[in-house]
């Protein structure tokens, strides 16, 4: 009876968590979507513990309370621009779980109910290796993604000569060792996997440099998930392997959105190191003797105010300065002057997925205002104003025009095309790929010096 209501109960709270996903793909629906979330974790949580396994409440609630404060307290401070990283940091944590569950699991398999020390059955210690094995991976590797997104390790490739022969070596070791351990049940073996699985995971994310670290948040994203569902099969949780599956599948196709945002191959990403080819750092952010032309407050509002149609490109300057309402209000200004206000959002604008779309949405920008790279990119060439704001590297042409460049191949927002580009920033400083943006020093840009908070509220004053 028991079992069968925690079967139910947990099937449930998995229909519940498609219901998220399913609310989480649209800014209109995102909301709800988190409610879903919220009641099937909340009916996953009570199942577990109502199960007449558990023996003392005491280290649960424990456990429970101290994480529950550590969560509400890092969620109220939390700035939105370090999200990426306080994401990574959660991925160590589902890694490092995964990791001690195993050896938990491993140790003492009679509680676990997968056989006893030394006779663990073959197909728990399949499970539990591959767990532990990519539990590892994700806890180092989301280790160095934190480290990168929170400049404590340099964002540029980390790259020496023959990496990818060592990376190809240690992976075979480990299926190697893993195939032997599942034979041999031996407790050194376990280490030894963990301990590699380790290396090989700060070894794949280090050499991924500035402008590829969209595809690694999210692809760190889905190797936690698998590796929660690989608990969930050595804790025989039902609940944790439809979780852990589908965080780990949603994350492979948000990191196949990515790939195919940055125009990065999909394989290539997966098998790590992609960030450059060995002695490829990013190009040097040289300005030599080209000038660029500064305007004023008053200048953009003058040349917007005479425009028919003004396309905004938010970037993560924007989400530093918290400047969306700001922009909401410059564009409801220039509406109502009978200007053509749209706004076109790349698809790594800002520091993680939707970073832009969140901001916009609550700045209560309509979203039939908001168009992706795809609908608006060709508009460009027609428009009078594009006015950048913050954004920096979703907008630079040596993506397209120098093979050397580490953004080489992604597609970005042709805004040199438009008549004007007014470009909102503190200074000629390059953006998180470290590459220099010529579109700085064209003819027909005006670079607007200053914070984007400031900047915009100069321009509604003029208005
Ligand atoms: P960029 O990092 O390229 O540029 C942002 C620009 O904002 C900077 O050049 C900076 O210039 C300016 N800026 C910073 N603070 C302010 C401020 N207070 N006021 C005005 N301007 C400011 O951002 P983009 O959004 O164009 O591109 C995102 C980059 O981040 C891409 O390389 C992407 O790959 C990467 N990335 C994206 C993730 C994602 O999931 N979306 C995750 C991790 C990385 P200045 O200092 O002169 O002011």
């Amino acid at each position: 009876m028991g079992a069968n209501f925690s079967a139910i109960a947990y099937l449930i709270a998995g229909v519940f968590f498609i219901m998220a996903l399913r609310g989480l793909s649209s800014p209109v629906t995102a909301r709800r979507g988190n409610y879903f979330g919220i009641a099937g974790m909340v009916i996953a949580i009570v199942t577990t513990v109502l199960n007449p396994q558990i023996l003392g409440f005491d280290l649960i609630i424990l456990g429970l309370g101290i994480g529950a404060v550590i969560g509400t307290v890092i969620a109220l401070r939390i700035q939105m621009t370090a999200m990426p990283q306080l994401v990574a940091a959660f991925h160590s944590l589902v890694g490092l779980a995964a990791v001690l569950v195993a050896a938990a699991a491993f140790y003492a398999p009679e509680s676990y109910g997968i056989g006893i020390s030394g006779q663990v059955k073959t197909a728990s210690l399949i499970e539990l290796s591959l767990g532990a094995v990519i539990g590892a991976i994700t806890f180092s590797g989301s280790i160095v993604a934190f480290a990168k997104l929170q400049g404590l390790v340099t964002g540029n490739p980390l790259v020496f000569p023959g990496q990818h022969w060592l990376n190809l070596l240690i992976g075979i070791v480990i299926v190697t060792i893993g195939v032997v351990f599942v034979a041999q049940e031996s407790v050194p073996l376990f280490w030894v996997l963990v301990g590699l699985s380790f290396v090989i995971g700060f070894l794949i994310i280090l050499p991924i440099g500035g402008a590829d670290m969209p595809v690694v948040v999210s692809m760190l994203n889905s190797y936690s998930g698998w590796a929660a569902a690989g608990v969930g099969f050595t804790l025989e949780n039902t609940a944790l392997i439809i979780t852990g599956a589908l965080v780990g599948s949603s994350g492979a196709i948000l990191s196949y959105i990515m790939c195919r945002a940055m125009n990065r191959s999909f394989i290539s990403v997966i098998l790590g190191g992609f960030g450059g080819d060995a002695g490829a750092g990013p190009a040097a952010a040289g300005r030599g003797d080209k000038s660029a032309k500064a305007g004023s407050a008053e200048d953009a509002a003058f040349i917007m105010k005479n425009a028919g149609s003004v396309i905004i490109v938010p970037g993560y300057g924007m989400a530093v300065a918290q400047a969306q309402h700001a922009v909401r209000e410059m564009a409801d200004r220039l509406k109502e002057e009978g200007v053509n206000v749209r706004y076109a959002v790349h698809p790594v604008a800002g520091r993680m997925p939707g970073h832009m779309n969140v901001l916009l949405a609550e700045a209560n920008v309509p979203y039939d205002e908001v168009f992706e790279l795809d609908e608006i990119n060709s508009d460009f060439s027609t428009v009078d104003v594009a006015f950048v704001i913050g954004a920096n590297d979703v907008t630079n042409p040596a993506a397209k025009t120098d093979p050397q460049s580490p953004i080489f191949g992604m597609p970005i927002l042709d805004v040199e095309n438009a008549r004007t580009v007014l470009f909102v920033k503190r200074s000629l400083s390059p953006g998180y790929a470290g590459v220099d943006n010529e579109v700085f020093y064209r003819d027909n840009t005006m670079m607007l010096f200053g914070d984007a908070k400031k900047m915009v509220e100069g321009v509604i004053k003029a208005l």
